[in-house]
């Protein structure tokens, strides 16, 4: 079986797809998100999602978060005494997710579509196949995450052809994506977003409201009083969705701090946020060439769409409301699992081909002429524009600037700017060409983009019609399989939990960090609860282990609600 996995920076959930429709996979604790974040202990012991989460407070060092950002690159994430890649820590969200779908569907689950937005450029992308692969899943295809929502909404839309504009906020990212359904057909029409702007940055809106009113500043805090300070504005922002006012209540070293907020006071300080959400809106109308009056749907994708403040802001600025008939948490998740139907071609799902654009332009390193004399090198030339419907190929030709030149090098590259020096590298080819004089000898350069965004790049000496060929690999870091199944192995060593401990390890890692965060006498009571469960857990009586276990977890609720940690 094939599912859809949503891999996010903040959650990621995996969905599958049946007879009636597409349907999101609950993870082993019975919840839809997984918290993408990875918990390592010395021992191997490797804790995942809300675990890891709650892990986090009392491990910080054994704990990772926020690695899809460094997808692709060479970044260490250290664990305790380990090291891991981006692409490593995912493969073991990967895993548990798929391990999830496993019990939950009853068959084994071998394959999968990952999602990825749609500004990854293609190191990215192999490093989320790759991710899929050491968590021992095949991932033949990546689809976009606004493509995947266009699917998960435009499967249900009756209309023959209809526009969407898909704004996703996520945790720490935003992304635009102008997409069109026609007949069968669903195209990208442009992408665009910020790669730094997400809920985070409405949570520490909130963060600096607090420090500001109550008189505090950042570096006289201790790290765990900053991280409960951000933990209480976290809160206070989801509890927005429907109060007017909402309040938040810090307990900082035994004294409590509150603090009121209104909506319209929230809403005024978040607006050099709105101003920088509204940077891509307009970049992509202009680069598609759409006006805002022809887009027939707007789809809001990412958990921070729910807050009410961005639906206004999205309602004004559109002039109409949005639509979110399905969860914006799911649906990415579920356009992906649709894909994979289509995929295994079920009969019972009508194929809905998709295109797709390549996100950033793709060029190559040129020297051009000064004054009609000097050359200057270092410039750009773009092959592949933005925004270009892929499949795409582009040819160029190019001719020597030197007498007798032997050898041309092309770079290839990727970006906006003039100048090649600040496009990202993705690889060369060096070709040898006969000894004539200058401008008398050319090369054709065919750049082809396909719709897995692999590119390939292909350089004909025309004279000699010798032909040279790459397709970009992650030049930095060529693993080759045998790497892979030795990494593989090592991951192995890693000890996931048995499924069935997992809410133990979540208690017993909560009351941890209630524990640190409390004084006095809440501790002496938080220190029994747990080693009264320790205790049930000891004697491996399942009955009573599930009933110690509710006992245990009243207990954590109503210290954390008493103490307000
Ligand atoms: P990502 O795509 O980065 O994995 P998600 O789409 O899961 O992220 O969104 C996570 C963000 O959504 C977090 O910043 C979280 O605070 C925010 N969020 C989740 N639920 C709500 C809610 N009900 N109201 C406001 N923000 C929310
Ligand atoms: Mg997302």
């Amino acid at each position: 079986m094939i599912i859809g996995i949503d891999l996010g920076t903040t959650n990621s959930l995996a969905a599958y797809f049946e007879e009636d429709g597409a349907k999101i996979i609950p993870n082993r604790l019975g919840q839809s998100l997984t918290p993408s974040i990875v918990s390592i202990d010395d021992e191997g012991n490797t804790y995942v999602g809300e675990t890891a989460k709650e892990r986090r407070a009392s491990y910080p060092l054994q704990t990772a978060e926020v690695f899809k950002r460094s997808m692709g690159t060479d970044k260490e994430f250290k664990l305790g005494r380990r090291k891991f890649r981006a692409e490593e820590l995912s493969s073991i969200i990967l895993k548990s997710l798929k391990e999830d779908a496993e019990a939950y569907l009853g068959q084994e689950v071998t394959e999968a579509i990952i999602s990825v937005p749609a500004y990854f450029n293609d190191i990215q992308r192999k490093a989320t196949k790759k991710a899929g692969e050491l968590a021992g899943l095949k991932v033949d295809r990546i689809i976009n995450e606004p493509t995947a929502a266009a699917v998960a909404y435009g499967l249900y839309n009756r209309n023959e052809s209809t526009r969407f504009l898909v704004f996703d906020l996520g945790g720490g990212t935003f992304d635009i994506s102008i997409l069109e359904l026609y007949h069968n057909i669903m195209e990208v029409h442009c992408v665009a977003g910020d790669n730094y702007l997400g809920g985070e940055d409405f949570t520490d809106v909130i963060f600096q409201l607090f420090l500001e009113k109550q008189e505090l500043t950042l570096t006289e805090l201790e790290p765990k009083t900053v991280a409960h300070i951000r933990k209480q504005a976290e809160k206070c922002k989801l509890n927005f969705e429907d109060n007017k006012i909402s309040t938040m209540n810090c307990n900082i070293n035994g004294q409590m701090y509150d603090m009121e907020l209104s909506v319209k006071e929230y809403e005024l300080a978040c607006k050099p946020l709105f101003a920088k959400l509204r940077k891509p809106i307009e970049r992509s109308l202009k680069d598609s060439n759409i006006k805002l009056a022809d887009i027939d749907e707007i789809v809001l994708v990412g958990g921070s769409t729910k807050l009410s403040i961005i639906r206004r802001f999205v309602s004004k600025l559109f002039g109409r409301i949005p639509d979110t008939s399905i969860n914006p948490d799911e649906a990415i998740a579920l356009g992906a699992a649709m894909q994979a139907a289509m995929k295994e071609r079920k009969d019972y799902i009508k194929e809905t081909i998709l295109t797709d654009v390549c996100p950033f332009t793709l060029g190559t390193e040129i020297v051009v002429q000064r004054h009609g004399k000097f050359f200057e090198d270092g410039h750009f030339l773009p092959i592949i524009e933005r925004n270009t419907i892929i499949p795409v190929s582009r040819t160029e030709t190019l001719y020597t600037v030197n007498d007798n030149q032997s050898s041309l090098r092309i770079k290839i590259l990727q970006g906006e700017s003039r100048f090649a020096q600040n496009n990202l590298y993705l690889g060369e080819l060096l070709v040898k060409i006969p000894p004539r004089p200058a401008g008398m000898e050319s090369i054709t350069v065919t750049y082809t983009y396909d719709i897995n965004s692999l590119l390939e790049v292909m350089v004909k000496v025309n004279s000699t019609e010798e032909i040279k060929k790459i397709i970009i690999q992650n030049e930095e870091n060529p693993m080759t399989e045998e790497e892979i199944a030795k990494r593989m192995e090592e991951l192995n060593y890693l000890k996931i939990p048995p499924r069935e401990q997992e809410e133990n390890k979540l208690l017993l890692f909560r009351g941890e960090r209630l524990y640190e965060e409390a004084t006095g006498m809440h501790r002496q009571e938080i220190d029994m609860y747990l080693r009264n469960f320790e205790d049930v857990l000891d004697k491996q009586d399942l009955d009573k282990i599930s009933e110690a276990r509710i006992k245990l977890k009243e207990e954590l609720d109503s210290i954390e609600e008493i103490s307000m940690l």
